[in-house]
């Protein structure tokens, strides 16, 4: 009965593979928290899995269960939040559809990340065949240039500027307002995309003269910085990851690959902490980090024992939240924990299609 009366939230992720410390320091400990203070929906995003890797969708069932196990092993609580797959509830697709017919091709075009995005993934698609890059580019600006486009809309002419790929602020639009979200957790650098949802419901109600949609708002969260092995954002893309549950093995070896003060050769060399992504990780896992830091400009500390510390570190953290996953994936059905958040998303998604439906004249 409370839950009724706290502020929705809906957050989601798309199941591209198993979660990294990125993740992890970057959503979902504050998902953790947010259970405890609003009514929450989590979903697996698959149909945005889609939006840019229909050619590579084999994963994306497995992967969606792997999801739903590391979200319990990591405290999301399905007694406390609703987590459901996307595709499970059809009402997803139909409001993205209404929805759809008031969004401007315009406003899509404007989003800075579709551009991006689409750049990185050609960079993936040619990655080791620069040849058939340069000429796919060149079919692509042919194509620009036949319809009188200029090199800023090169992104248009792509085949991999799919319709879903450039409408998938609209499907995101549609998974918040189903639910009438009142807050949606962002990054600030995210904050275009929710502007973006805003003014689509804000349309939407006006066109049709009923207040029938949510504006969200942004719940900004605070995260801190967690580089990849590499120093560069940790990204699957850039195969810079350490997962949540990776093995002490493997922890071991990839925190010995990271990157640190390439000037600080032998232990009483002075180093420069900022820039070492060990000790990014040391902020992250050990209490006394401003001491590490002190200790490694002093030249007092040695890479490989900061390094083995660090790893007692993170293991002593990361061990039981592993254990824990493993009993899990044991004892939970990820499915049929699945089908039961999916029927209580389904009531509510349905009880507001009818709503939007009916403003929108269709009943
Ligand atoms: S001593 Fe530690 S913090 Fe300093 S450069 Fe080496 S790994 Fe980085």
């Amino acid at each position: 009965m409370e839950k009724e009366t706290k502020s929705v939230v809906v957050s989601g992720a798309r199941p591209t593979g198993r979660l990294h410390l990125g993740n992890y320091w970057g959503t979902l400990r504050n998902w953790v928290d947010l259970q405890n203070k609003y009514g929450c929906y989590f979903f697996v995003a698959d149909w945005h899995a889609l939006t840019t890797g229909a050619d590579k969708s084999e994963n994306i069932a497995a992967n969606t269960r792997e999801m739903v196990l590391d979200w319990l092993a990591i405290g999301l609580d399905p007694e406390r939040s609703v987590f459901f797959r996307q595709s499970d509830v059809k009402e997803h697709a139909e409001l993205a559809l209404l929805l759809g017919m008031v969004a401007p091709i315009s406003w899509l075009l404007r989003n800075p990340t579709f551009k991006d995005q689409l750049q990185e993934l050609h960079k993936q698609k040619y990655k080791g065949q620069e040849d058939k890059m340069k000429q796919a580019e060149g079919v692509t600006k042919q194509l620009a240039e036949a319809h009188g486009h200029d090199a800023g809309e090169l992104a248009l002419h792509s085949d991999m500027a799919t319709l879903g790929f450039l409408g998938y602020p609209v499907l995101q639009a549609a998974d918040i307002m189903l639910y009438d979200a009142r807050f949606v957790p962002i990054g600030r650098d995210q904050l275009p995309h929710l502007e973006l949802s805003r003014d689509i419901a804000r349309r939407f109600n006006h066109m049709f003269g009923a207040p029938v949609l949510t504006e969200p708002e942004p719940l900004f969260t605070s995260s801190p910085v967690v580089p990849g092995l590499d120093g560069r954002k940790m990204s699957k893309s850039y195969g810079n990851t350490i997962g949540i549950f990776e093995d002490a093995k493997g922890l071991e070896t990839k925190v010995k690959k990271m990157y640190t003060d390439p000037l600080k050769v032998k232990v009483d060399d002075k180093g420069h902490p900022e820039g070492c992504v060990a000790c990014a990780f040391h902020k992250l896992y050990n209490p006394d980090w401003k001491a590490r830091e002190a200790e490694c400009r002093e030249g007092k500390v040695g890479c490989g024992a900061c390094k083995k510390q660090l790893i007692e570190l993170m293991e002593k953290e990361l061990a039981p939240l592993r254990a824990r996953r493993a009993e899990l994936a044991a004892s939970v059905n990820p499915e049929e924990l699945l089908a039961a958040g999916a029927a209580k998303a389904r009531a509510a998604a349905s009880a507001k299609m009818a709503a939007v439906s009916k403003a929108a004249g269709l009943i």
